[in-house]
């Protein structure tokens, strides 16, 4: 069949692979003009079932509206003020217990899958791409810990391996961890992985092409529209039919099927990622490691220390040096030797596609030969493969081998 897929970042360009390696005929519009150049770019790089955070958890749409309220914006979380309140509504809607517990449950079950499948795609390609075992979540204080306790419980009722380890023992795991930084605890996840999205990405582009798949750069695609909505126009003029139209333009996918009478209520949250050459090996995190409090990750993938946070909404006053502080603080905190950062140092400001019950939209729109692949907030990454193995079955009639119960648009 032939089919389009809307947006070339680490979603679009792993659909078009899975797609092709089922035998259709894809072609890939991307309005860029390149591949993962926008929410795909510089990801904090986690994967893996324990490192699925939810925002829509119980007690966190009410602690962030106090900050609206209060004017207690902690550095972690900018521009509140500026959260749409029926959004609002529905998160706080979403954020109870039993339905957190579902939606982890279903982000679990997606991570482990897409570990799976880009285990295999790893391997059947021969891909090489920057990648380390393991992450650590470091709590400053025993109330960090508490913070996840129910996250925790969750982890241990599906199977996800974690060990809760003192600080002697993560000094052993983690040697350059600052000694000037006492902490209460840590919790090791030897399952969870690091690894470099964009170069996955890259490579993952270069095999869809070797099978077929032709990525159209540079190509913006007008919004779909109702009376033929598997016919493809661009902004420069083109039009085409397909048999299959798949959506995975991130933050702008709402905008390309609000024609066709589907909402994809998406928010947009920014995040910062700081990149910085390693200054010396020894000194850098084996792990990805997880401040707790702070939520702000390092991580070392190849040559270069990535400091990633920030949960940020609207536009924000501030300059860029001033949002990235905290970013600072928390390196210069745990591995304060580990990069360059008194020579250049890329600052990156990405933005995540957050749906009001923090989990994607995956599956068939509800018009014909339309399909969506998109939502993915914070996990986008870690739940790539799966999510486009997931849709390339869908699209060819096969049966998924995930459960995709609780992802599909109807929710909304
Ligand atoms: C700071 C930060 C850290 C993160 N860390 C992690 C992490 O550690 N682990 C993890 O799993 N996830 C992480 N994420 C989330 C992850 O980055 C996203 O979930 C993921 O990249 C989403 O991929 P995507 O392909 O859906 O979106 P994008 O990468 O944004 O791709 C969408 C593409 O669609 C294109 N497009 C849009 N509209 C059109 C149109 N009309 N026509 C043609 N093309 C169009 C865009 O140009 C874009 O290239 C992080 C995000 C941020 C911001």
């Amino acid at each position: 069949m032939k089919i389009a897929v809307i947006g070339a970042g680490v979603i679009g360009v792993t659909t078009a692979l899975e797609l092709a390696s089922h035998g259709h005929d894809v072609v890939v519009f991307e309005k860029g003009s390149g591949i993962a150049q926008q929410a795909s770019f510089a990801t904090a790089g986690f994967m893996g079932p324990a490192m699925m955070q939810s925002w829509t958890a119980p007690g966190i749409p009410f602690k962030t509206l106090r900050k609206v309220l209060f004017g207690s914006d902690t550095h972690a979380f900018h521009g509140l003020s500026n959260l749409p309140f029926s959004w609002f509504w529905q998160w706080q809607k979403a954020s109870n217990h039993p339905s957190y517990k579902l939606k982890l449950e279903a982000l679990q079950r997606l991570a482990f899958y897409s570990q799976e499948v880009m285990t295999g795609i790893t391997e059947q390609y021969g891909l090489q791409y920057e990648n380390s075992q393991g992450c650590l979540l470091i709590c400053r204080q025993e109330k960090d810990l508490k913070n996840y306790q129910l996250q925790l419980d969750l982890m241990a009722e599906n199977g996800i391996i974690f060990k809760k380890i003192d600080p002697i023992e993560t000094r052993k795991l983690e040697p350059a961890l600052s000694e000037d930084q006492t902490f209460h605890s840590a919790v090791m996840f030897p399952n969870d992985a690091i690894a470099n999205c964009r170069q996955f990405s890259l490579l993952a582009k270069q095999q869809a092409h070797l099978l077929g798949t032709e990525f159209r750069t540079s190509q913006e695609v007008l919004p779909l529209m109702p009376e033929a909505p598997q016919v493809i126009r661009t902004v420069s003029g083109t039009s085409e039919k397909y048999d299959h139209v798949v959506v995975c333009a991130g933050i702008h996918s709402n905008a390309l099927v609000k024609n066709l009478g589907i909402t994809v209520p998406s928010l947009a949250v920014h995040g910062y990622t700081l990149s910085s050459s390693v200054r010396q090996l020894i000194d850098t995190p084996v792990f990805g490691v997880m401040d707790a409090r702070h939520h702000v990750s390092i991580a070392r993938t190849g040559q270069r220390i990535r400091v990633s946070g920030i949960a940020e909404i609207g536009r924000n006053k501030k300059a860029p040096e001033e949002c990235v502080s905290l970013l600072y603080k928390v390196l210069n905190d745990w591995f304060p030797g580990a990069a360059k950062t008194h020579e250049s140092v890329q600052v990156w400001r990405g933005t995540r596609d957050v749906l009001t019950d923090g989990v994607p939209i995956l599956g068939h729109s509800g018009i014909k030969g339309v399909w969506l692949n998109t939502g993915h907030g914070n996990h986008g990454w870690a739940n790539s493969c799966g999510s486009a193995r997931a849709i390339a079955d869908m699209v060819s009639g096969r049966e998924c081998e995930v459960d995709l119960k609780g992802l599909g648009i109807e929710r909304f």
